[in-house]
C-alpha cells in the first residue's frame, strides 16, 4: 500500500551571514552543486521505489531562499521535474522571514512550491535581538501576508525558551502566527548545543535554559492556542537524535511532542473532574491517544489518583476526534 509522506532533503546553509545564538549548523563552504543535485535525485528515487506516494519534497535545513539563487533554482528545477511527471504533488521549503519578497515568491510559484514554512521564532523584537536572529517581527508579519497573497500553504515555526522570552511572549507569538494566516505550525523548545553562542551565554549565567517541566508546560500553552484556532501542529520538539540527547542543556528529551500532548490531555481531563474522592475515573480518548492520556510512565493517571483520591483511573480508546476527551466517574 502506498503512503503519504514528505521526502525530507536537508539543505546546509552555505556561508550563512546570520548569527542565531542557538544555531548548531556547521558553516559549510564550497558545496559541490552537481553532487548535491545527484543526492536529491537519489533521495527522491529511493523514496518512490519504497512506494511512498509522496505529497511533497521538503527542503529543510534553515533558509532555503537565502542560499545562492542559482543553487536554489537548480534544486527547485530538479524537484519540479518530479512534480511535472506526476510522481509527487508539490514542494515544501523552510526559510527566514527576511528572505521573502515578490521576486522570490514568483520563482517558488513557477517551480511547484506549495508550502512555505517560516522561522518566525518570536514576535518580540527584544527576544529576536537577544537571540541574534537579525530580523524583526515586522519582517515576519509582512512575509506571512505576502505568502498568503501568493496562495501558498503557510507554516509558522516558533521557539519556546529563547533568551529574554517569557511565557506571555510565546503565547503572543502563537496568536500572531494564527492571526497572520498560518495553516500549520511547528513548536521548538530551545535546546543548548555545545559550540553555540547560547552555550557560552549559559556558562556565563547570561541565559537560563528551560527545565523539562517548563518546556513541556510552555509548549502545551502554545499548542493549546493552535488547536483552539484550528492551526495544525506538525511537530513539537526536534527530531530525536544522538546530537539532541547529548546536548548539555535545554529541552533535550527525545519525545517532547508526546510529553506535550500528554500534558494537554491531563489538563483537559482535569477540567472535567468535579468532586470525586474514592471513586473510579474512566477516561475516553481517541484510539491513538491512550498512552498520551495516561502519560509517560502513567504520570497522568498517578496525578489524578494523587490529586483527587480516585481509587482507580482507566483510559479507554474510542472512535473520537483528535484531542477530545470524555470522562465518567463511577462508585
Ligand atoms: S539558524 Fe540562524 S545562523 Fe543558523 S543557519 Fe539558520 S539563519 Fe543561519
Amino acid at each position: 500500500m502506498k503512503t503519504h509522506r514528505n521526502i525530507p532533503v536537508f539543505i546546509p546553509q552555505e556561508g550563512c551571514p546570520n548569527a542565531c545564538v542557538f544555531c548548531s549548523q556547521k558553516k559549510i563552504t564550497g558545496i559541490d552543486r552537481r553532487a548535491e543535485l545527484n543526492t536529491l535525485k537519489d533521495t527522491v528515487e529511493k523514496a518512490l521505489e519504497n512506494r511512498w506516494q509522496e505529497s511533497e519534497i521538503a527542503f529543510f535545513g534553515g533558509s532555503f531562499t537565502a542560499i545562492d539563487k542559482a543553487r536554489m533554482i537548480s534544486l527547485l528545477d530538479t524537484a519540479y521535474e518530479y512534480v511535472c511527471a506526476g510522481k509527487i504533488n508539490g514542494i515544501r521549503i523552510s526559510t527566514r522571514p527576511d528572505y521573502i519578497d515578490e521576486t522570490v515568491l514568483e520563482i517558488l510559484k513557477s517551480r511547484g512550491v506549495t508550502a512555505i514554512e517560516l522561522g518566525i521564532q518570536s514576535v518580540s523584537d527584544k527576544v529576536l535581538t537577544a537571540s541574534g536572529r537579525g530580523h524583526t517581527s515586522k519582517h515576519s508579519e509582512n512575509a506571512c501576508k505576502l505568502i498568503k497573497k501568493y496562495g501558498f500553504r503557510l507554516g509558522g515555526q516558533m521557539m519556546v525558551g529563547l533568551p529574554l522570552s517569557t511565557a506571555e511572549d510565546e503565547l503572543a507569538t502563537a496568536q500572531a502566527i494564527c492571526d497572520w494566516g498560518a495553516d500549520e505550525t511547528r513548536i521548538y523548545p530551545t535546546v543548548v548545543f555545545e559550540d553555540t553562542a547560547l552555550y557560552n551565554m549559559t556558562l556565563q549565567g547570561e541565559y537560563e535554559p528551560l527545565s523539562l517541566d517548563d518546556a513541556v508546560s510552555r509548549c502545551a500553552d502554545c499548542m493549546d492556542v493552535f488547536l483552539t484556532r484550528g492551526v495544525k501542529v506538525l511537530r513539537v520538539g526536534l527530531h530525536a537524535s544522538e546530537q539532541l540527547v547529548s546536548a548539555p542543556y535545554g529541552a533535550t528529551h527525545p519525545a517532547m511532542g508526546e510529553l506535550v500532548e500528554s500534558e494537554l490531555y491531563r489538563r483537559r481531563i482535569d477540567s472535567l473532574i468535579q468532586g470525586s474522592r474514592g471513586k473510579k475515573l474512566l477516561v475516553y480518548v481517541p484510539f491513538s491517544a491512550c498512552s498520551k492520556a495516561a502519560g509517560q510512565h502513567r504520570k497522568n493517571t498517578e496525578y489524578f489518583k494523587n490529586t483527587y483520591g480516585f481509587s482507580q483511573v482507566s483510559v479507554y480508546g474510542t472512535d473520537m476526534p483528535e484531542h477530545t476527551v470524555r470522562i465518567h466517574i463511577e462508585d
